[in-house]
């Protein structure tokens, strides 16, 4: 599985788990676009990063691969940033965002994000949709964890702006920050929001396709019009796509739901290709996420918790 995982991944170019070790990073070119006055976003490899940059010094949100920490670098300094990188808001604890973070802590950033995602990453644990995907991650160093965290939400000045994080809960893990950027109206939602497919949910680490939809939702009601919207793969993205990728989880999930209401077994569904319609827009050549994987990610998502056996502890 693993190993299709990867293959499936680097074929798409997207990569979003394929773990550092098994890169090759040399070849992989970062480049920049703007997104408002001071604000751009990275692309290399692994998830997308937010670059905030001024006479402050630069904010990132999300850091990619260790490997990577110096073409980062580079590429700041290429758009004008010659002060050191200070903070850096991960979006959550999943490797292809948090993999420069050791780097960036080592040269004098502040590393920030939301008290769950410290933990996980200092336990480290199985990343998994609760079926078809599972991938064992090792505990992170110490100098790679957060050295602030947050409960609900925590605002940076910099730059002369304002940089919200705010916290939604069990969404794409149960430590996600979406980061606003309110004077510029952009925003990045980690991977909440991505545009290679069916998304992944880490069911493993506390994801749940109806908090991902609680935070869509409450972005669209946040955000101006015209917000430009950066996801956590893949192109920028309008209110509108946004609100498309909304309406995808929010049918799919209503499909699962109906058939979990009629009795009906997971593989009954995967036979029955219940998220039919659905699949030829969102899968399998468009990403890593295939029906049958998204299958299981809203099926661990929407079943009820088993009830307690009679008797046992608390
Ligand atoms: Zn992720």
């Amino acid at each position: 599985m693993r190993q299709r995982l990867l293959m499936l991944c680097c074929l798409l170019g997207v990569c979003p788990l394929a773990p550092a070790q098994q890169e090759d990073y040399s070849q992989v070119q970062i480049t920049s676009t703007p997104l408002a006055a001071n604000l751009y976003l990275l692309e290399g490899a692994g998830g997308n990063i937010a670059a905030c940059v001024g006479p402050d010094g630069a904010l990132l949100v999300d850091d990619e691969f260790a490997p990577l920490a110096d073409k980062i670098r580079a590429a700041l300094k290429n758009l004008g940033a010659d002060k050191p990188v200070r903070f850096v808001i991960n979006t959550h604890y999943h490797f292809d965002h948090t993999g420069g973070n050791l780097a960036f802590a080592q040269s004098g950033a502040v590393l920030v994000a939301h008290d769950n995602l410290r933990t996980r990453l200092e336990r480290g644990g199985t990343v998994g949709n609760g079926g078809s995907i599972s991938m064992q991650v090792q505990p992170s160093p110490a100098g790679a964890l957060p050295m602030v965290t947050y409960a609900n939400e925590l605002t940076v000045h910099l730059n002369g702006v304002e940089v919200r994080v705010h916290h939604y809960p069990r969404a794409h893990t149960d430590g996600d920050s979406v980061v606003f950027f309110p004077a510029a109206n952009v925003v990045h939602m980690g991977d909440i929001f991505v545009r290679y497919g069916f998304p992944f949910i880490d069911i493993n680490g506390g994801g749940d396709v109806r908090g991902m939809i609680a935070a869509c939702v409450d972005v669209i009601r946040t955000m101006r019009p015209g917000a430009r919207v950066v996801p956590g793969h893949g192109a920028v993205a309008s209110l509108d796509d946004l609100r498309e990728y909304v309406q995808m989880l929010e049918d799919t999930s209503a499909l699962v739901q109906k058939a979990l209401k009629a009795g009906q077994t997971l593989e009954r569904m995967k036979k029955d290709k219940i998220l039919g319609a659905w699949s030829a827009r969102y899968s399998p050549a468009k990403g890593f996420i295939d029906t049958d994987a998204f299958t299981d990610s809203l099926y661990n998502s929407l079943i009820p918790p088993p009830p307690r056996a009679v008797g046992a502890g608390h």
